[in-house]
């Protein structure tokens, strides 16, 4: 693990340390919290060339568009360290976080970005193209694909959907029906109008000449030309170590993986924790990512200004508040000036 001055205790920990969580984090150091990212080092884009899509930042590498967050958050005064939690358990005034290695750090808030694993359809060879040349999302590399010869691998509910995005982009889509019954009804006649055509058959492998997808082989060895092959990951939230905070995963309704229900806010079901980007919104982009987790610090801010002020208050207006002792004594004090001189106490405490 490598720190940059890690103390034992802060306000928020940030779990994960992707766009969602250092654009959170940026929000908590800019509110004076004392915040901790703790972060894997392996964000769901890493291997593509460039993030695409993401406003003024458009085909930046992944990396950099994290070192940057990274410089980001500690010119605030925000600690971020590489290293992976292990464990997260409520303790009496908040929480404690451990990680690999035994050591553990405390915080009264949790912000959770650690991301979603995409579970890739077990076709030999896909994995090593993934975010090269197999793709799942038209708006990340659509256009770098554009007017190329796509396929598309039945792979998940929304794989006719994703047919026809891709259409947007190209001319030239064929869609795999792979191990799944070919499209029936109002789908088929979607895909046949839009001039998709439809195979059937297992893909049993990936054709890769110079480094470069080729085509996509079938069960019967028949090998069909394809430039760029589009998947649907299932996209499972990483969130096996929040079990202790009784937070487990939640099958989506869209039928595309697991995920952590929050609110609009990200608060989760769990007091004191906060969610942002892929582990609860399996289909956020960089921006959505970025965006949420600011606006969860936000509210994780309001939260904690709130405790804070219910505790000023009761401080100010307890009897035994230095504020009220002060005005005891001082009124003691009038009190005698008053004995001495002669006057009548009229009142002591008001
Ligand atoms: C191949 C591919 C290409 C993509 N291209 C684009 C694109 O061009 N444009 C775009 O907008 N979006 C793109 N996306 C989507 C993009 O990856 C996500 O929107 C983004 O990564 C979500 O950010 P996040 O912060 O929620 O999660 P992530 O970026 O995945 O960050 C989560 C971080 O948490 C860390 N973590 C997880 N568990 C732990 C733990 N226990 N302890 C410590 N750290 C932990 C991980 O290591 C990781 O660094 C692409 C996705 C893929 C798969």
């Amino acid at each position: 693990m490598t720190t940059d001055g890690l103390g034992g205790s802060y306000e928020v920990i940030v779990l994960g340390g992707g766009a969602a969580g250092l654009s959170g984090a940026l929000m908590l150091a800019r509110s004076r919290r004392t915040v901790l990212v703790i972060d894997a080092g392996a964000p769901r884009n890493a291997p593509a060339e460039g993030v695409h899509g993401l406003l003024a930042r458009d085909g930046m590498a992944p990396a950099e568009l994290l070192a940057r967050g990274r410089a980001e958050v500690r010119g605030y005064g925000g600690h971020v360290v590489t290293g992976e939690v292990t464990a997260v358990a409520r303790d009496a005034s908040g929480f404690t976080v451990t990680l690999a290695g035994g050591s553990t750090v405390r915080a009264l808030r949790l912000l959770v970005a650690t991301g979603l694993v995409d579970g890739l359809p077990d076709v030999p060879g896909l994995r090593a193209r993934w975010g090269r040349d197999v793709l799942h999302c038209p708006y990340c590399h659509g256009w770098e694909v554009r007017d190329q010869a796509v396929g598309v691998l039945a792979s998940g509910p929304m794989s006719v959907h994703q047919a026809l995005l891709f259409r947007q982009l190209s001319a030239d889509v064929t869609y795999f029906a792979h191990t799944t019954p070919p499209p029936a009804g109002e789908q088929a006649r979607q895909l046949a109008a839009r001039g998709i055509d439809v195979v059937r058959g297992e893909v049993t492998a990936l054709e890769i000449v110079d480094d470069r997808l080729a085509g996509v082989r079938l069960g019967d060895g028949t090998v069909v030309g394809r430039q760029a092959l589009v998947v649907a990951p299932t996209m499972i939230a990483r969130l096996g170590i929040l079990a202790a905070l009784g937070l487990h995963p939640t099958e989506h309704p869209s039928g595309l993986g697991d995920y952590l229900p929050t609110d609009a806010t990200g608060r989760t079901e769990a007091p004191g924790v906060w969610a942002a980007g892929n582990v609860t919104d399996l289909s956020a982009q960089v921006g959505t990512a970025a965006a949420a987790g600011a606006t969860a610090a936000a509210h994780l801010n309001a939260d904690l200004v709130a405790h804070e002020t219910s505790r000023a208050v009761a401080a100010h207006h307890s009897p035994f508040s230095p504020r009220s002792e002060a005005r005891l004594c001082a009124l003691v004090a009038g009190d005698q000036f008053r004995h001495n001189h002669g006057l009548r106490t009229m009142k002591l405490l008001r």
